[in-house]
């Protein structure tokens, strides 16, 4: 890797970001292409979001990305969003031209790209996701996209998820209802489900061992999606592969989402494979 007067730099705020694998893959794709650009990861408070965003719009940032708590906020210190970011209310990379900043969301990207690399068609199906946070607002958009039917929000928080199909269900051909998560009709509805899509932190540490979704509530679904991605494998994907189910990691969408990021910066989609061998081998070491 070069670092020089001329080199470019990319970076992620959020907070805490110390534990991103972003920084390995985007600077060893960086540096397998031979790119003049340089990535880190800063930790930004949300009282001083504002000031970091105007402080890397001065020194002409490349390009940014933004995790938690940042993702929605960040939205009132941009110039233009993507259509998917509106829709999302949510952005998760960021592109610097000229003097303007655009917001941009990749995650719909990941979950939609991590289907259609299987050539998974959701074309008249119905969906479950847990969560009601931006990675659920993300996947909503991503199964509408590949031609969900119809779709139900179970959360936590019953009253958020209401909100999220509320506001959702108004720009989207698709029925969609919300649940809470000791709502007696859910396991009806997660058993009539042909994709099932985790959205929560369940099956990381420190809920490694917890899973959204019950051993006896699997087994008719076509599609299980899970967006942790660490650990590899979650309880919920060990039961959907042993129920015969076809079953997706979150280090899936993490690459894709991270590859759809570099394209935006750098005018280059990066080869898959590779992007998929990096990232691998920074979960490895971490
Ligand atoms: P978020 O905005 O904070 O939302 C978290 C959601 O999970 C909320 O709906 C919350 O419910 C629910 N939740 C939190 N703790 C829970 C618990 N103990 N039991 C049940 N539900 C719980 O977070 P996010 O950005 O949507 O991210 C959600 C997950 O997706 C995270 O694990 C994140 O790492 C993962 N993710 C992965 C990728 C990828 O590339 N693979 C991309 C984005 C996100 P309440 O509303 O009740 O609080």
């Amino acid at each position: 890797m070069r670092l020089d007067a001329e080199t470019e730099l990319c970076c992620l705020i959020g907070k805490p970001v110390r534990h991103s694998l972003s920084p390995l893959i985007h600077n060893a794709l960086f540096r397998e292409l031979n790119l003049n650009l340089v990535y880190l990861a800063l930790e930004v408070d949300p009282d001083e979001l504002e000031s970091a965003v105007e402080g890397l719009r001065a020194i002409g940032i490349r390009g940014l990305n933004v995790t938690m708590p940042h993702k929605e906020r960040v939205i009132s210190h941009l110039d233009d969003l993507d259509d998917l970011a509106k829709m999302a209310r949510a952005v998760n990379t960021i592109v610097r031209e000229g003097e303007r900043l655009t917001g941009y969301n990749t995650d719909v990207f990941g979950i939609k790209h991590s289907f259609d690399k299987r050539r998974m068609d959701l074309t008249g199906h119905k969906a479950v996701i847990f969560g009601a946070g931006g990675a659920a607002k993300a996947a909503i958009i991503a199964v509408q996209g590949l031609g969900a039917e119809e779709l139900v929000l179970i959360n936590r928080t019953p009253s958020r998820a209401r909100d999220v199909v509320g506001e959702m269900s108004r720009s989207f051909n698709m029925e969609m209802t919300s649940l809470g998560v000791d709502d007696p009709r859910r396991s009806a509805e997660v058993a009539q489900a042909d994709v099932l899509i985790n959205a929560t932190p369940l099956g990381m540490p420190p809920h490694d061992q917890e899973s959204p979704v019950s051993r006896e509530e699997l087994g008719q679904q076509k599609a299980v999606l899970d967006l942790v991605y660490v650990p590899r494998r979650t309880p919920l994907m060990r039961m959907s592969e042993e129920a015969g189910i076809d079953t997706i990691g979150g280090v899936d969408v993490l690459v894709a989402q991270a590859m759809e990021a570099f394209r935006l910066w750098t005018g280059i989609f990066p080869p898959e494979k590779l992007s998929m061998d990096i990232a691998s081998r920074a979960l490895e070491v971490r």
